[in-house]
């Protein structure tokens, strides 16, 4: 089952772009978006530093070269 993720914009940076975020401002979460229940948004170890709870795996690169599907 393919999860999709939404974009929400990292807490860190502010949208900004940081080694967070991977400079791009913004990070992938699992709907619903959800702040961080431990720092509700202040950002700290358990989200990544990005204030966001259910955040995408790293080793869940979008830039990675898909394994399946395409024309
Ligand atoms: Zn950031
Ligand atoms: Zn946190």
């Amino acid at each position: 089952m393919v999860v999709e993720y939404v974009r929400v914009t990292c807490h860190a940076c502010e949208g900004a772009g940081c080694t967070y975020c991977d400079r791009r401002g913004w990070v992938e979460v699992r709907p619903p978006a959800t702040l961080c229940p431990s720092c509700g948004g202040d950002c700290c170890i358990y989200c990544g530093y990005t204030g966001w709870a259910g955040l995408r795996p790293k080793y869940d690169d979008p830039e990675a070269p898909p394994s399946c599907g395409g024309p």
